[in-house]
């Protein structure tokens, strides 16, 4: 895109001046429509999650066994579902807003593997598509005990296949802890913002990492070259991959069962905001789906950029998709938020999803450790830079009357629940994390 092209693109929607100006702020898109009419668009459907649902219990055994941090929950790779009123409370001062309704989080900091949201869709992805090698060599029946994936004559069948993947980082933990561990030979190419604490995890795993000196989107070709010289090479797409998207979406049903053991209601009088931190799209593109065959209309999916990365806004508010990059309109896609520095959305996601996601926001680096290190002082939990992009969506929520008169829903806020998605840091090493909290107090 030339510098003509781009001025009449930001004469055509004033509010990508804003972005350009790394000004955070939010966009509810006046165009979603109903679940029900969006549906079609997506292409999936609610027996698509299910089969995933029902690989994943598959696999619980094989899990159990080879990560034994998974035996309190029997093999299920799933994250607490916590309230965080004393966040609550110390938000509203923050930003001088009053927040009617309850504020929880869902801690997939804590999800067992890899330590973010990374462990649903990438290890779904992994897990299927061992699943086809060895169901198609007649090694592996649907009904046995996947138990019996932990062998050496597994490994050893394995050992023939070659996994690629381009990362940030946490996709990168994901893929190549879970491939390296069925046996399979992975390489993961990292983008230049990788920290170097994930490439030594991955390597100390027998992981070949391939660094680049340039952004996410030169890893992941990279990955996708390799991928494609070699027949025995499978490329785990993040920008396009189902079978990674419909493991995110499984999220759902388990909150779901959360929700109704903590008694927290979920329907018409009682309105669900969930505030999901975005990257290419896959991760929240995917969870979101899974909430809306869950709840319907009654849940609202907001998605959290930061102000350097604002790829999946853009896409959605020009209509351009992953025509655009965020570079093309001169911002650099430079951010602390690890998994967010992505300067293209996925089109797959963008498109699929646009009408059941109410609205974007965008948050400074600045902002996001600031939240860091007050919900550390307000709830002791531990959480990296880009897990708290969705933390201030439940105020720009408030803010926005016209939205929520819009959606109709005014008169049901005291009784609605708003949760942050806490995509990760639950492997940041120690020394990283004292950082962290201390550029928080700078
Ligand atoms: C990857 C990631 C996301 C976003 O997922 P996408 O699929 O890239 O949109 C959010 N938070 C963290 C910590 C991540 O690693």
């Amino acid at each position: 895109m030339n510098k003509l092209q781009v001025e009449l693109l930001v004469n055509q929607f004033p509010l990508l001046a804003d972005l350009i100006s790394l000004k955070p702020l939010s966009w509810f898109n006046p165009e979603i429509t109903s679940f029900e009419e969006a549906l079609p668009y997506v292409g999936l459907t609610a027996a698509d999650v299910k089969l995933a649902s029902e690989r994943l219990l598959r696999f619980a055994s094989f899990i159990e066994r080879v990560f034994p941090e998974t035996q309190i929950s029997a093999g299920i790779i799933e994250s607490p579902l916590q309230a965080i009123p004393e966040m609550k409370a110390a938000l509203s001062v923050r930003y001088q807003t009053q927040l009617p309704g309850d504020l929880m989080v869902k801690l997939d900091s804590q999800l067992p593997i890899s330590g973010s949201i990374k462990a649903r869709g990438g290890i779904h992805e992994v897990l299927h598509h061992a699943e086809s090698l060895a169901l198609e060599a007649g090694i592996l029946k649907l009904d046995d005990d996947y138990a019996k994936l932990d062998s050496d004559e597994f490994r050893d069948f394995f050992g023939q296949y070659k996994i690629a993947v381009g990362s940030t980082g946490n996709l990168g933990l994901s893929i190549g802890i879970m491939s390296a561990t069925l046996g399979l030979k992975v390489s993961v190419h990292m983008s230049a913002d990788a920290r170097q604490w994930k490439k030594d995890r991955l390597r100390s795993h027998g992981v070949k990492v391939v660094e680049y000196a340039s952004d996410y989107s030169v890893a992941v070709e990279r990955g996708r070259e390799e991928a494609l010289k070699d027949p025995y090479c499978h490329f785990v797409d993040d920008e396009n991959s189902t079978s990674l998207f419909l493991g995110y979406a499984v999220a759902a049903d388990r909150l779901k069962k959360q929700f109704d053991e903590q008694g927290v209601l979920v329907d018409e009088a009682h309105p669900l905001f969930v505030y999901l931190p975005c990257g290419v799209g896959g991760g929240p593109g995917g969870v979101a789906f899974g909430l809306k065959l869950a709840f319907g209309d009654h849940v609202h999916c907001i998605f959290a950029e930061p102000t350097h990365s604002p790829c999946m806004l853009m896409g959605v508010h020009t209509g351009l998709h992953d025509e655009i990059s965020v570079q093309e309109l001169g911002i650099d896609n430079i951010t602390a938020a690890d998994g967010l520095a992505v300067g293209r959305a996925s089109g797959f996601v963008g498109k699929a999803m646009a009408r059941m996601i109410d609205g974007y926001i965008t948050i400074t680096d600045d902002e996001m450790y600031g939240l860091l290190g007050l919900l550390y002082d307000s709830q002791s939990i531990k959480l990296e830079p880009s897990a708290l992009a969705g933390m201030p969506g439940m105020v720009q929520v408030m803010r926005n009357r016209d939205y929520l008169s819009r959606i109709g829903l005014e008169d049901k806020l005291e009784d609605a629940t708003h949760l942050v998605w806490a995509t990760g840091g639950g492997m940041v090493p120690d020394d990283e994390m004292e950082a962290y909290l201390q550029r928080a107090k700078e």
